[in-house]
């Protein structure tokens, strides 16, 4: 059984061929598939997405970074008011991103802080985005440590350091797609982290792993990652499958 821990199932790329795309996934034994919010105008197709596959579909509740507009007061309205009304899995995916715009940056720091609060409050993992903005999400998230903080940092692609740095923080290493690049240069690295801190992730339907590289991506392609992780370490592609479940368990509790 293997764990897709952040896949946009609901995203309009696959307004054509969803009923399929989840088929393909479950063909290929990704039973468990966490689904990031972005912001409000997806959240009913998310519940009807959970609505459709209750076993395999587990929603998490959150504003994503990008999405940090005017109007983010009320987008965090929005996420507390759902939070308190029914179960979610995770808070996320929540964090900094600088590279498509740095304007919003004392916004993005607000959302991310309130949403590690919700977090910690519903006692409930995050899950990290973060793009050109190791050095925000790390200030943000050594303040913040503690016993009841604890996740995912999604899509990681830092360095060494900044991996031991995010598990020092309760966090595990989402590795999807980029590791199967070869400028991807988590690769030359990972073999070192202990694979109980990995959890495996799509990102669907971004950043596909080779070979559908630059085309869209989805849960179903989450075992060329499994093949990648089993070169690195040296085990047999059902062993990663199992651990990293596994591992994911330990994040949501389920
Ligand atoms: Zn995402």
């Amino acid at each position: 059984m293997i764990t897709d821990t952040h896949s946009h199932i609901y995203s309009e790329e696959f307004s054509n061929d969803r009923d399929e795309m989840m088929q393909r996934a479950f063909d290929m034994g990704v039973q468990r598939i966490f689904v990031p919010s972005i912001d409000s105008t997806y959240t009913q197709k998310m519940y009807e997405m959970e609505a459709q596959y209750p076993e395999n579909v587990f929603l998490m509740m959150g504003l994503h970074p990008t999405y940090v507009k005017e109007n983010y007061e009320d987008e965090l309205t929005f996420v507390a008011t759902e939070l308190g009304r029914r179960k979610f899995h995770a808070i996320g995916e929540i964090g900094i991103d600088l590279f498509w715009d740095k304007s919003r940056l004392k916004e993005q720091q607000i959302a991310f802080r309130r949403q590690i609060q919700l977090a910690k409050q519903y006692k409930l993992p995050i899950n990290i985005h973060c793009r050109d903005a190791f050095d925000e999400v790390f200030e943000i998230l050594e303040e913040e440590k503690s016993e009841d903080l604890w996740g995912i940092f999604h899509c990681f692609t830092g360095n060494y350091e900044q991996a031991l740095q995010a598990i020092s923080c309760n966090m595990k290493l989402g590795i999807g797609g980029v590791v199967t690049f070869k400028n991807g240069k988590i690769d030359q690295f990972l073999h070192q982290i202990d694979i109980k801190n990995i959890v495996l992730e799509t990102d669907a339907p971004y950043l596909a792993p080779i070979p559908y590289r630059g085309k869209r991506n989805e849960s179903a392609y989450i075992v060329n990652v499994v093949q990648k992780l089993a070169q690195l370490y040296n085990l047999p592609e059902t062993e990663i499958a199992a651990i990293t479940t596994e591992n994911s368990r330990q994040v949501f509790g389920i």
